[in-house]
């Protein structure tokens, strides 16, 4: 376990490498819609982004709690973790579900960054959150099967050797479980695009490099199925806490920084001959805001620690997503609220926070399906869908 000290060296040093990446990279990156390659080449040779890959594969072997600080300082330094974060809990899918030939091919190499696994592609434009009743196919023939359908917002596919894919293998009204006939594969994309894999991008509000996806027969290995055929769902499900941690951490990070701008502007700016941060009006909601991002950090460090521990964590992975996505929204509007005027200029950065930070209320899982998680399955309430 690594110790408080331990830590604290670890954000220290992410600390330093983003300091070389200025608020004025992303910036520049966000309004050309260009990708962090050096960013996010610097974050994976200094081993921070393969903290989670175990030391027998090169990668330090380090916990969740460990990997929810180095997000959380990227989002504080001002830089937009999105662009890389899935790296951290796509590989947990081939950690624990993998065998043992697909873990020693591809684990050392995401480790040292000859191999970028930045994707994976569930969410699909007509079933959306309703994950079971997706419609891409995967059809058994030979030694490969052959995939089709389509996929939608499928981040960093175009900066990514590999994906983890979700697709049907048989279908929903032939299984016991609606959870059951789902499976999961690697995908190497730079083999597939062109040969039944079209890969498009999607323009949207932030620069996450989402895409959508259409498959048209496309032949995957049968040796690239990871984990037992139809009990696909069990392989992304188990990813699917450690990523609710990260993305919390992420937003952590996001309220830190916007607290930080907010404080710091509302201390130096005159108005009526005195600070802004005088008048309660202003001063109030920093000061609310800063209490409602320590207690979403609190969550999140529980949820991680109960994680490494290994014991269930839905609930408070769950729940530290939810509160810390407000918090950090919450976080986020202040600090638009306090820099008047100027939150709108490119330059002050804000509005580029402001805008990634509110999608994590969305992706990679809405608020209200979180609030009927916790009704269903914590507080024992009547199941709505
Ligand atoms: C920038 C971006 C990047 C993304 N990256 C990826 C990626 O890399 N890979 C991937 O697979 N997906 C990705 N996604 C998809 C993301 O996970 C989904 O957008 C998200 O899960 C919500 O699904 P949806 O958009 O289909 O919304 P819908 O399922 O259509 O829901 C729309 C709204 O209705 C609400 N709603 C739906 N059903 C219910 C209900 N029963 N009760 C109450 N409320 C309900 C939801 O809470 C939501 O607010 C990304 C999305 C975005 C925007």
């Amino acid at each position: 376990m690594t110790t408080g000290s331990e830590i604290a060296e670890i954000r220290n040093s992410v600390r330093q490498l983003c300091e070389k990446y200025g608020e004025d990279y992303w910036l520049e990156l966000d309004r050309n819609n260009d990708y962090p390659t050096e960013f996010v080449a610097e974050l994976t040779a200094s081993g921070f982004l393969t903290v989670l890959i175990p030391e027998e594969y090169g990668g330090a072997g380090l916990g969740v709690l460990e990997a929810a600080a180095v997000m959380e300082e990227v989002c504080r330094s001002g830089a937009h973790a999105g662009a890389c974060h899935a790296q951290m809990y796509v590989m947990g899918s081939v950690l624990r579900h993998g065998n043992s030939e697909q873990k020693s091919r591809y684990l050392p190499k995401i480790a040292s960054g000859e191999l970028r696994l930045q994707s994976f592609g569930v969410t699909e434009p007509t079933t959306g959150t309703d994950t079971t009743s997706l419609k891409t196919t995967a059809t058994r023939d030979g030694d490969v099967y052959r995939i089709n359908g389509q996929k939608v917002w499928i981040s960093r596919i175009q900066h990514s050797d590999l994906m983890v894919l979700l697709a049907r293998t048989s279908p929903k009204d032939q299984v016991a479980k609606k959870t059951d006939g789902l499976s999961a594969f690697i995908v190497d994309v730079k083999q597939a695009e062109g040969n039944g894999l079209e890969i498009r991008s999607i323009e949207s509000m932030i620069n996450h490099h989402s895409c959508e996806l259409f498959f048209d027969d496309l032949e995957v290995a049968r040796e690239n199925l990871l984990g037992e055929e139809g009990k696909g769902f069990k392989v992304i499900l188990d990813g699917m806490n450690a990523e609710r941690i990260l993305i919390a951490a992420e937003c952590v990070g996001d309220g830190r920084y916007f607290i930080d701008k907010a404080r710091d502007y509302a201390s130096e700016r005159e108005v009526f001959g005195q600070p802004i941060g005088k008048n309660q009006g202003v001063q109030f909601p920093i000061a609310r805001c800063y209490a409602e991002v320590e207690a979403a950090g609190l969550m999140v460090d529980k949820a991680a620690r109960m994680f490494d521990a290994g014991e269930p964590c839905g609930a408070e992975a769950n729940m530290a997503k939810m509160l810390a996505s407000e918090a950090s929204w919450r976080a986020g509007d202040v600090c638009m609220q306090t820099h008047g005027g100027f939150a709108f200029a490119k330059e002050y950065h804000i509005e580029r926070k402001f805008r990634e930070t509110r999608l994590y209320q969305i992706a990679p899982i809405s608020t209200n399906l979180i609030l009927s998680y916790i009704g269903e399955h914590v507080l024992g309430m009547p199941r709505s869908f």
